[in-house]
């Protein structure tokens, strides 16, 4: 008897419909002998519907009460898909985030996993029982509900598959698997049989929302092999798995964008020590990611530094950067919000050699200007002006892996 987490998203629970068929895709795996605890999303767009709601009363809300509102979507969709189990026949039970108990920090609105207590889905279990969880949602040391980021649901099933010692967790979303590239961008682009903890974790930074950040990095961490796949058939679809070797032998897994970044530039700071401490400090303090970072040669005594960050980051990035700006003495501040991140990425980029100058030459041969540039051991990332995404990923993805196959669904 195996015990599997089956997490199903925002259209795979979009509707009555759907949620039955979430029952009955359930119902089977019990049927064939396993234990099922089910992580649900919020119907599809009803989390955005919620934001939209407190930003009406409030332009920029109390975090801790958008985190209360927002999380009241996985509520109704855990005691749907619950009622939808006893209706065929099913023991069923919902629990939200604090009567599993998953205790998070209280960073509101992406909040990180810091334990997981599985006794009660243990003797749910044990009892014969469903458990159908809240994806999403969890609660902090003060008792506060927390939620865990946009697409935060697979991290909740990935944490709670390791804590429960799953034989695997399955990711059932509106495409196949994962795939060389989104789907909806190239359309050409393949279904992965399998990619690697690493190759994933790039794909999801740089991009692919496919898997939450965090859901990868828990995988990996807790060595839980997740199965992308779709509700919508029975496809086998993508293993995120450990490296294997065979990985290496192709340079360029995969190709993601990620148009939801902005640019910032401080002209001309003061080139001394400590100044990019300064600069960086009070952005980290404030909990906002900076991606890429930049630094032009000193001239006379000064630099310009430019990096990029997500565009929900943007004004108060740019406050910040004002003001220490100011402080210690730098010319101003610059930004750009038309731009978007292009990035390859492949285990396999180790052992090849002449990666980045073929992407470079790609992009040259289609007149796309690249801004930045950034590489890692298996990535290599552009800034470039967001009105030629679909071009880029589209050049590379032919150069890279290939014009030739099926067409994705
Ligand atoms: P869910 O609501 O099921 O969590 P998401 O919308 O969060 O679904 O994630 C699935 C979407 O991720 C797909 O519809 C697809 O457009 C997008 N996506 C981006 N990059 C990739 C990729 N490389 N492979 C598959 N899907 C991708
Ligand atoms: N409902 C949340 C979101 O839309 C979490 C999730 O779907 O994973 O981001
Ligand atoms: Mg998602």
């Amino acid at each position: 008897m195996a015990l599997v987490v089956q997490k199903f998203g925002g259209t795979s629970v979009a509707d009555v419909d759907r949620i039955r068929s979430v029952a009955e895709r359930v119902a089977a795996s019990r049927a064939r002998g396993d234990q099922v605890v089910v992580v649900v999303s919020a119907m599809a767009g009803e989390t955005n519907r919620l934001l939209g709601l407190a930003r009406a009363i409030a332009p920029s809300p109390d975090d801790r009460e958008s985190d209360a509102l927002v999380a009241t979507g996985e509520q109704v969709t855990a005691a749907l898909a619950a009622l939808a189990l006893q209706q065929v026949g099913v023991p069923a039970r919902s629990f939200l985030g604090h009567q599993v108990r998953i205790e998070t920090d209280s960073a509101y609105g992406r909040a990180r996993i810091v334990r997981v207590d599985v006794e009660r889905l243990q003797q749910t279990l044990a009892a014969g029982t469903v458990a159908v969880v809240a994806g999403f949602q969890g609660v902090d040391g003060e008792g506060r509900i927390t939620t865990l980021g946009r697409g935060g649901s697979d991290t909740s099933a990935v944490a709670l598959a390791a804590a429960l010692g799953a034989e695997a967790c399955e990711i059932y979303t509106d495409v196949d698997g994962v795939f060389t590239s989104d789907p909806r961008i190239v359309p050409r682009a393949r279904k992965l049989e399998r990619i690697s903890y690493d190759e994933m974790l790039e794909l999801a930074s740089l991009g692919a929302k496919v898997l939450q950040i965090r859901s990868v990095e828990f995988a990996k961490r807790y060595h839980v092999p997740v199965h992308v796949r779709s509700s919508f058939n029975q496809e086998e679809g993508t293993w995120v798995v450990e490296e294997e070797a065979t990985m290496n032998e192709v340079s360029v897994a995969g190709i993601a964008h990620d148009g939801d970044q902005a640019k910032l530039t401080l002209l001309q700071v003061p080139d001394h020590p400590g100044v990019a401490a300064r600069l960086f400090g009070p952005i980290a303090r404030a909990n906002i990611i900076v991606d890429m970072i930049v630094q032009n040669v000193s001239e006379k005594g000064a630099t310009d530094v430019t990096f990029t960050v997500p565009r929900g980051d943007y004004e108060k990035a740019r406050a910040l950067a004002e003001g220490v700006a100011r402080e210690i003495g730098a010319q101003g501040v610059t930004s750009e919000l038309n731009v978007a991140k292009v990035s390859i990425v492949g285990v396999g980029m180790r052992t090849h050699a002449g990666i980045a100058a073929r992407m470079f030459d790609v992009l040259a041969a289609e007149s796309i200007n690249i801004q930045m540039i950034t590489t890692s051991e298996i990535k290599v990332s552009v800034v470039i002006d967001a009105k030629y995404t679909e071009l880029a990923v589209r050049a590379l993805h032919d150069a890279f892996i290939g014009s030739a196959g099926t067409e994705a669904k």
